[in-house]
Protein backbone atom coordinates (compact mmCIF):
# COMPACT_ATOMS: atom_id res chain seq x y z
CA UNK A 1 0.00 0.00 0.00
CA UNK A 2 1.07 3.48 -1.04
CA UNK A 3 2.79 5.56 2.02
CA UNK A 4 0.71 7.08 4.17
CA UNK A 5 -2.69 6.27 2.11
CA UNK A 6 -5.88 6.21 4.34
CA UNK A 7 -5.79 2.46 5.18
CA UNK A 8 -8.87 0.76 7.01
CA UNK A 9 -8.34 -2.86 7.67
CA UNK A 10 -11.06 -3.21 10.43
CA UNK A 11 -13.42 -4.83 7.78
CA UNK A 12 -16.31 -4.75 9.64
CA UNK A 13 -14.60 -6.97 12.10
CA UNK A 14 -17.53 -7.45 15.27
CA UNK A 15 -15.12 -7.32 17.42
CA UNK A 16 -12.33 -4.18 17.68
CA UNK A 17 -9.10 -5.18 16.20
CA UNK A 18 -5.80 -5.41 18.46
CA UNK A 19 -3.44 -3.14 17.18
CA UNK A 20 0.04 -5.13 18.09
CA UNK A 21 1.93 -1.60 17.19
CA UNK A 22 4.54 0.27 18.66
CA UNK A 23 4.60 2.71 15.96
CA UNK A 24 2.28 5.07 13.46
CA UNK A 25 4.01 6.08 10.16
CA UNK A 26 2.65 9.57 8.06
CA UNK A 27 3.07 10.61 4.39
CA UNK A 28 5.66 13.38 5.11
CA UNK A 29 8.09 14.27 7.74
CA UNK A 30 6.58 17.56 8.06
CA UNK A 31 3.48 15.82 9.29
CA UNK A 32 5.02 13.97 11.69
CA UNK A 33 6.89 16.64 13.30
CA UNK A 34 3.88 18.88 13.54
CA UNK A 35 2.39 16.08 15.72
CA UNK A 36 5.69 16.19 17.77
CA UNK A 37 5.28 19.34 18.09
CA UNK A 38 2.33 19.55 20.00
CA UNK A 39 3.67 17.54 22.48
CA UNK A 40 2.66 13.50 22.99
CA UNK A 41 0.13 12.24 21.14
CA UNK A 42 -3.24 12.54 23.53
CA UNK A 43 -6.02 11.10 20.46
CA UNK A 44 -9.27 12.51 21.79
CA UNK A 45 -10.98 9.86 20.23
CA UNK A 46 -10.54 6.28 18.89
CA UNK A 47 -11.23 7.14 15.35
CA UNK A 48 -8.04 9.94 15.62
CA UNK A 49 -5.38 8.96 13.64
CA UNK A 50 -2.53 10.90 15.02
CA UNK A 51 -0.70 7.80 16.87
CA UNK A 52 2.59 8.07 17.06
CA UNK A 53 4.17 5.79 19.51
CA UNK A 54 2.58 3.18 21.67
CA UNK A 55 3.44 4.77 24.78
CA UNK A 56 2.12 8.12 24.34
CA UNK A 57 -1.15 5.99 22.59
CA UNK A 58 -2.74 2.83 20.93
CA UNK A 59 -5.93 2.40 19.28
CA UNK A 60 -6.51 -0.30 21.25
CA UNK A 61 -5.66 1.23 24.83
CA UNK A 62 -7.70 3.73 23.41
CA UNK A 63 -10.91 1.78 22.82
CA UNK A 64 -10.31 0.10 25.96
CA UNK A 65 -9.77 3.82 28.03
CA UNK A 66 -13.14 4.92 26.55
CA UNK A 67 -15.38 1.75 27.51
CA UNK A 68 -13.99 1.94 31.51
CA UNK A 69 -15.08 5.37 31.33
CA UNK A 70 -18.39 4.99 30.11
CA UNK A 71 -18.61 2.18 32.77
CA UNK A 72 -17.52 4.45 35.89
CA UNK A 73 -19.44 7.53 34.41
CA UNK A 74 -16.38 9.54 33.30
CA UNK A 75 -15.32 12.09 30.80
CA UNK A 76 -12.08 10.12 30.52
CA UNK A 77 -9.60 7.18 31.30
CA UNK A 78 -6.08 6.02 31.26
CA UNK A 79 -4.86 2.33 31.60
CA UNK A 80 -1.93 1.45 32.90
CA UNK A 81 0.64 -1.95 33.03
CA UNK A 82 -0.88 -2.92 36.42
CA UNK A 83 -3.17 -1.53 39.57
CA UNK A 84 0.15 -0.28 41.35
CA UNK A 85 1.35 1.29 37.80
CA UNK A 86 -1.68 3.57 37.94
CA UNK A 87 -1.45 4.49 41.49
CA UNK A 88 2.05 5.20 41.44
CA UNK A 89 1.12 7.64 38.71
CA UNK A 90 -1.40 9.59 40.72
CA UNK A 91 1.29 9.67 43.18
CA UNK A 92 3.65 11.23 40.69
CA UNK A 93 1.09 13.51 39.28
CA UNK A 94 -0.51 15.34 42.05
CA UNK A 95 2.20 15.29 45.01
CA UNK A 96 5.25 16.90 45.79
CA UNK A 97 8.59 16.82 48.21
CA UNK A 98 6.78 18.81 51.13
CA UNK A 99 3.04 17.59 50.59
CA UNK A 100 0.40 16.08 52.73
CA UNK A 101 -1.80 12.36 52.03
CA UNK A 102 -4.30 10.85 53.55
CA UNK A 103 -4.51 7.23 53.08
CA UNK A 104 -7.69 4.95 54.19
CA UNK A 105 -7.07 1.60 55.86
CA UNK A 106 -6.53 -1.07 55.56
CA UNK A 107 -5.50 -1.09 51.71
CA UNK A 108 -3.95 -2.91 49.43
CA UNK A 109 -0.32 -4.34 51.27
CA UNK A 110 1.20 -2.66 48.21
CA UNK A 111 -0.62 -0.04 47.95
CA UNK A 112 0.15 0.68 52.15
CA UNK A 113 4.12 0.34 50.97
CA UNK A 114 3.53 3.07 48.32
CA UNK A 115 2.31 5.70 50.67
CA UNK A 116 4.04 4.60 53.61
CA UNK A 117 7.41 3.92 52.66
CA UNK A 118 8.40 5.27 48.88
CA UNK A 119 6.82 8.44 48.86
CA UNK A 120 8.02 9.71 52.19
CA UNK A 121 11.74 8.99 51.02
CA UNK A 122 10.99 11.80 48.09
CA UNK A 123 9.21 14.09 51.26
CA UNK A 124 5.61 13.32 50.91
CA UNK A 125 3.99 12.90 54.49
CA UNK A 126 0.79 10.40 54.60
CA UNK A 127 -1.45 9.67 57.56
CA UNK A 128 -3.21 6.58 57.75
CA UNK A 129 -7.11 6.90 58.62
CA UNK A 130 -9.98 4.94 59.65
CA UNK A 131 -12.21 6.66 56.41
CA UNK A 132 -14.70 4.07 57.35
CA UNK A 133 -15.15 6.50 60.40
CA UNK A 134 -16.05 10.27 58.69
CA UNK A 135 -14.90 12.08 62.18
CA UNK A 136 -11.69 10.40 61.30
CA UNK A 137 -11.90 11.84 57.58
CA UNK A 138 -12.52 15.20 58.83
CA UNK A 139 -9.28 15.00 61.64
CA UNK A 140 -7.34 13.54 58.55
CA UNK A 141 -8.14 16.76 56.40
CA UNK A 142 -7.52 19.58 59.54
CA UNK A 143 -3.63 19.00 57.90
CA UNK A 144 -4.79 19.76 54.56
CA UNK A 145 -3.65 16.80 52.55
CA UNK A 146 -3.42 17.19 48.61
CA UNK A 147 -5.32 13.78 48.54
CA UNK A 148 -7.30 11.27 50.26
CA UNK A 149 -7.06 7.63 49.04
CA UNK A 150 -9.12 4.80 50.11
CA UNK A 151 -10.38 1.93 49.14
CA UNK A 152 -13.82 1.03 49.51
CA UNK A 153 -14.51 -2.17 50.17
CA UNK A 154 -11.17 -2.27 51.71
CA UNK A 155 -9.13 -4.81 51.08
CA UNK A 156 -9.20 -7.52 53.22
CA UNK A 157 -11.70 -6.19 55.90
CA UNK A 158 -14.53 -4.99 53.57
CA UNK A 159 -14.75 -2.05 56.03
CA UNK A 160 -16.68 0.13 53.91
CA UNK A 161 -16.01 4.41 53.88
CA UNK A 162 -19.14 6.72 53.19
CA UNK A 163 -18.46 8.17 50.01
CA UNK A 164 -20.96 11.26 49.71
CA UNK A 165 -19.41 12.16 53.06
CA UNK A 166 -16.21 11.69 52.30
CA UNK A 167 -16.30 13.73 49.22
CA UNK A 168 -17.91 16.73 50.59
CA UNK A 169 -15.89 16.79 53.17
CA UNK A 170 -12.88 17.10 50.55
CA UNK A 171 -14.42 18.99 48.68
CA UNK A 172 -14.71 21.94 51.05
CA UNK A 173 -10.78 22.11 51.55
CA UNK A 174 -10.07 21.44 48.09
CA UNK A 175 -8.47 17.75 48.53
CA UNK A 176 -8.77 15.71 45.60
CA UNK A 177 -10.51 12.05 46.58
CA UNK A 178 -9.07 9.15 45.03
CA UNK A 179 -11.39 5.51 45.31
CA UNK A 180 -9.88 2.44 44.54
CA UNK A 181 -13.12 0.57 43.41
CA UNK A 182 -11.08 -3.00 42.72
CA UNK A 183 -13.18 -4.65 45.02
CA UNK A 184 -16.46 -3.37 44.26
CA UNK A 185 -16.23 -2.95 40.33
CA UNK A 186 -18.10 -0.18 38.45
CA UNK A 187 -20.98 -2.77 38.26
CA UNK A 188 -21.68 -2.32 41.66
CA UNK A 189 -20.56 1.63 42.43
CA UNK A 190 -19.87 4.50 40.79
CA UNK A 191 -17.35 6.66 43.32
CA UNK A 192 -17.82 9.51 40.75
CA UNK A 193 -21.15 9.92 40.64
CA UNK A 194 -20.64 10.17 44.99
CA UNK A 195 -18.36 12.86 44.22
CA UNK A 196 -14.93 11.24 44.28
CA UNK A 197 -12.57 12.67 41.88
CA UNK A 198 -10.74 9.60 39.99
CA UNK A 199 -11.66 6.23 40.45
CA UNK A 200 -8.64 3.62 40.08
CA UNK A 201 -9.23 0.00 39.06
CA UNK A 202 -6.92 -3.48 39.38
CA UNK A 203 -7.78 -4.55 36.07
CA UNK A 204 -5.87 -7.66 36.83
CA UNK A 205 -8.94 -8.63 39.13
CA UNK A 206 -13.42 -8.24 38.40
CA UNK A 207 -12.82 -6.58 35.28
CA UNK A 208 -10.09 -8.04 33.66
CA UNK A 209 -11.35 -11.43 35.69
CA UNK A 210 -9.93 -14.28 34.25
CA UNK A 211 -6.68 -14.50 36.18
CA UNK A 212 -5.01 -14.50 33.02
CA UNK A 213 -3.60 -10.62 32.75
CA UNK A 214 -2.41 -7.78 35.07
CA UNK A 215 -3.28 -4.35 34.42
CA UNK A 216 -4.57 -0.64 35.96
CA UNK A 217 -7.01 1.94 35.09
CA UNK A 218 -8.00 5.46 36.33
CA UNK A 219 -10.78 7.27 35.15
CA UNK A 220 -12.19 11.11 36.14
CA UNK A 221 -11.49 14.70 34.63
CA UNK A 222 -10.47 15.25 31.24
CA UNK A 223 -8.12 17.90 32.97
CA UNK A 224 -6.49 15.29 35.66
CA UNK A 225 -6.98 12.37 33.45
CA UNK A 226 -4.69 14.45 31.19
CA UNK A 227 -1.99 15.21 33.75
CA UNK A 228 -1.66 11.84 34.41
CA UNK A 229 -1.20 10.54 30.88
CA UNK A 230 1.88 12.75 30.70
CA UNK A 231 2.87 10.97 33.96
CA UNK A 232 2.61 7.53 32.31
CA UNK A 233 4.15 8.64 29.14
CA UNK A 234 6.91 10.14 30.50
CA UNK A 235 7.22 7.25 33.13
CA UNK A 236 5.86 4.37 30.55
CA UNK A 237 3.39 2.25 32.28
CA UNK A 238 1.45 1.55 29.39
CA UNK A 239 -0.72 -1.47 28.94
CA UNK A 240 0.40 -3.53 26.29
CA UNK A 241 -1.92 -3.62 23.52
CA UNK A 242 -2.79 -7.40 23.61
CA UNK A 243 -3.38 -6.91 27.26
CA UNK A 244 -6.14 -4.36 26.37
CA UNK A 245 -7.40 -6.12 23.57
CA UNK A 246 -8.07 -9.08 26.43
CA UNK A 247 -9.98 -6.96 28.40
CA UNK A 248 -12.37 -5.55 25.76
CA UNK A 249 -13.07 -9.25 25.57
CA UNK A 250 -13.50 -9.33 29.42
CA UNK A 251 -16.08 -6.52 29.63
CA UNK A 252 -18.36 -8.54 27.40
CA UNK A 253 -19.05 -10.57 30.42
CA UNK A 254 -18.29 -8.18 33.63
CA UNK A 255 -21.92 -7.01 34.66
CA UNK A 256 -23.06 -11.57 34.42
CA UNK A 257 -19.98 -12.45 36.02
CA UNK A 258 -19.81 -10.08 38.74
CA UNK A 259 -23.41 -10.47 39.54
CA UNK A 260 -23.00 -14.08 39.90
CA UNK A 261 -20.06 -13.66 42.52
CA UNK A 262 -21.99 -11.13 44.01
CA UNK A 263 -24.82 -14.04 44.38
CA UNK A 264 -21.83 -15.92 45.43
CA UNK A 265 -20.39 -14.24 48.73
CA UNK A 266 -23.59 -13.32 49.84
CA UNK A 267 -24.54 -17.32 50.16
CA UNK A 268 -20.87 -17.58 51.39
CA UNK A 269 -20.98 -14.61 53.99
CA UNK A 270 -24.38 -16.12 55.07
CA UNK A 271 -23.36 -19.73 55.41
CA UNK A 272 -20.58 -18.88 57.33
CA UNK A 273 -22.72 -16.66 59.64
CA UNK A 274 -24.40 -19.78 60.66
CA UNK A 275 -21.20 -21.88 62.10
CA UNK A 276 -20.12 -21.92 65.92
CA UNK A 277 -16.57 -22.94 64.41
CA UNK A 278 -16.81 -19.46 62.82
CA UNK A 279 -15.85 -16.24 65.26
CA UNK A 280 -16.43 -13.07 62.83
CA UNK A 281 -17.80 -13.02 59.25
CA UNK A 282 -17.16 -9.92 57.27
CA UNK A 283 -19.19 -8.90 53.89
CA UNK A 284 -20.87 -5.74 53.89
CA UNK A 285 -24.04 -7.58 52.65
CA UNK A 286 -25.10 -9.28 55.93
CA UNK A 287 -27.53 -7.34 57.93
CA UNK A 288 -24.84 -7.72 60.87
CA UNK A 289 -22.41 -5.95 59.29
CA UNK A 290 -21.85 -2.35 60.93
CA UNK A 291 -21.32 -1.23 57.06
CA UNK A 292 -24.83 -2.40 55.97
CA UNK A 293 -26.85 0.67 56.23
CA UNK A 294 -24.17 2.76 54.49
CA UNK A 295 -23.02 -0.31 51.48
CA UNK A 296 -26.88 -0.48 50.64
CA UNK A 297 -26.94 3.12 50.17
CA UNK A 298 -24.10 3.72 47.93
CA UNK A 299 -23.63 0.07 46.31
CA UNK A 300 -25.86 -1.44 43.94
CA UNK A 301 -24.45 -5.40 44.74
CA UNK A 302 -22.04 -6.38 47.41
CA UNK A 303 -18.76 -7.76 45.57
CA UNK A 304 -17.65 -11.10 45.34
CA UNK A 305 -14.97 -10.77 48.59
CA UNK A 306 -15.86 -12.80 52.05
CA UNK A 307 -13.17 -11.88 55.06
CA UNK A 308 -13.48 -14.76 57.77
CA UNK A 309 -12.34 -15.79 60.85
CA UNK A 310 -12.32 -19.18 62.81
CA UNK A 311 -12.49 -19.56 66.25
CA UNK A 312 -8.96 -20.94 67.06
CA UNK A 313 -7.09 -18.96 65.42
CA UNK A 314 -4.01 -18.67 62.78
CA UNK A 315 -3.28 -22.58 63.01
CA UNK A 316 -7.52 -23.03 62.26
CA UNK A 317 -7.13 -20.79 59.51
CA UNK A 318 -4.31 -22.38 57.53
CA UNK A 319 -5.72 -25.70 58.63
CA UNK A 320 -9.21 -25.05 56.84
CA UNK A 321 -7.60 -23.31 53.56
CA UNK A 322 -5.46 -26.01 53.07
CA UNK A 323 -8.35 -28.84 53.22
CA UNK A 324 -11.04 -26.69 51.05
CA UNK A 325 -11.82 -28.41 48.25
CA UNK A 326 -13.01 -26.04 45.30
CA UNK A 327 -10.90 -23.03 45.52
CA UNK A 328 -7.32 -22.09 44.38
CA UNK A 329 -4.49 -21.12 47.44
CA UNK A 330 -3.57 -18.06 45.55
CA UNK A 331 -3.66 -14.60 45.98
CA UNK A 332 -5.61 -12.32 43.56
CA UNK A 333 -9.60 -11.98 43.42
CA UNK A 334 -12.55 -11.21 40.64
CA UNK A 335 -11.46 -14.36 38.59
CA UNK A 336 -13.73 -17.39 37.64
CA UNK A 337 -12.52 -19.75 39.56
CA UNK A 338 -12.47 -19.18 43.68
CA UNK A 339 -9.55 -17.93 45.38
CA UNK A 340 -8.21 -18.13 48.85
CA UNK A 341 -5.32 -16.98 51.13
CA UNK A 342 -4.50 -15.32 54.69
CA UNK A 343 -3.85 -11.72 53.76
CA UNK A 344 -1.30 -10.92 56.78
CA UNK A 345 0.70 -13.90 55.29
CA UNK A 346 0.33 -12.97 51.88
CA UNK A 347 -1.14 -10.07 50.02
CA UNK A 348 -0.98 -7.54 53.33
CA UNK A 349 2.83 -9.25 54.59
CA UNK A 350 4.47 -6.34 53.23
CA UNK A 351 2.54 -4.17 56.02
CA UNK A 352 4.50 -5.05 59.24
CA UNK A 353 3.36 -7.23 61.68
CA UNK A 354 2.66 -4.71 64.63
CA UNK A 355 1.31 -2.58 62.34
CA UNK A 356 -1.06 -5.06 60.64
CA UNK A 357 -3.79 -5.38 63.51
CA UNK A 358 -4.44 -1.83 63.76
CA UNK A 359 -4.67 -1.02 59.95
CA UNK A 360 -7.73 -3.76 60.01
CA UNK A 361 -5.76 -7.10 59.68
CA UNK A 362 -6.23 -9.83 61.71
CA UNK A 363 -3.73 -12.56 61.51
CA UNK A 364 -6.02 -14.97 61.06
CA UNK A 365 -8.33 -13.67 58.56
CA UNK A 366 -9.45 -15.42 56.29
CA UNK A 367 -10.35 -13.90 52.49
CA UNK A 368 -11.63 -15.60 50.14
CA UNK A 369 -13.11 -14.55 46.56
CA UNK A 370 -16.10 -15.87 45.11
CA UNK A 371 -15.70 -17.28 41.34
CA UNK A 372 -18.61 -17.83 38.97
CA UNK A 373 -19.29 -21.55 39.93
CA UNK A 374 -23.31 -22.47 40.55
CA UNK A 375 -23.79 -21.61 44.51
CA UNK A 376 -24.83 -24.79 45.62
CA UNK A 377 -21.44 -26.04 44.70
CA UNK A 378 -19.49 -23.51 46.67
CA UNK A 379 -21.24 -23.59 49.41
CA UNK A 380 -20.95 -27.96 49.50
CA UNK A 381 -17.29 -27.53 49.82
CA UNK A 382 -17.03 -25.30 52.41
CA UNK A 383 -19.74 -27.22 54.42
CA UNK A 384 -17.50 -30.01 53.70
CA UNK A 385 -14.33 -28.01 55.05
CA UNK A 386 -16.24 -26.53 58.44
CA UNK A 387 -17.34 -30.16 59.30
CA UNK A 388 -13.69 -31.67 58.92
CA UNK A 389 -12.50 -28.65 60.68
C1 LIG B 1 -4.64 -6.07 43.48
C2 LIG B 1 -5.02 -4.75 43.95
C3 LIG B 1 -4.28 -3.61 43.57
C4 LIG B 1 -3.04 -3.70 42.73
O1 LIG B 1 -3.30 -4.11 41.44
P1 LIG B 1 -2.25 -4.88 40.51
O2 LIG B 1 -2.97 -5.02 39.22
O3 LIG B 1 -1.94 -6.18 41.17
O4 LIG B 1 -1.04 -4.02 40.42
C5 LIG B 1 -4.72 -2.39 44.01
N1 LIG B 1 -5.83 -2.26 44.78
C6 LIG B 1 -6.55 -3.34 45.16
C7 LIG B 1 -7.75 -3.14 46.02
C8 LIG B 1 -6.17 -4.62 44.78
O5 LIG B 1 -6.88 -5.67 45.18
Amino acid sequence: MAKGKSRSYTHRATVPPLYQSAVFDFARVEELAAQIKSGPAFPPSVDDLTYIYSRGGNPTQRKLELDLAALEGADDGLVFASGMAAITAIALSFCEAGCEIAVGYPVYGDTYAVFADLLPRFGVNTTFVDTSDISEVRRALARSPRMLFCETPANPSLAVTDLKAAARACKRCDCLLVVDNTFATPVNQNPLALGADLVVHSLTKFIGGHSDLVGGAVMGAKELITRLRLTQFITGAILDPFAAWLVLRSLKTLELRVQRQNENALALAKLLEKYAKVARVYYPGLASSPYHRIAKKQMRGFGGIVSFELKGGLRKAKRFVNRLKGARIAVSLGSTETLIQIPALITHRIVPEGVQESLGIPRDLVRVAVGIEPTAELLAHFRQALKEL
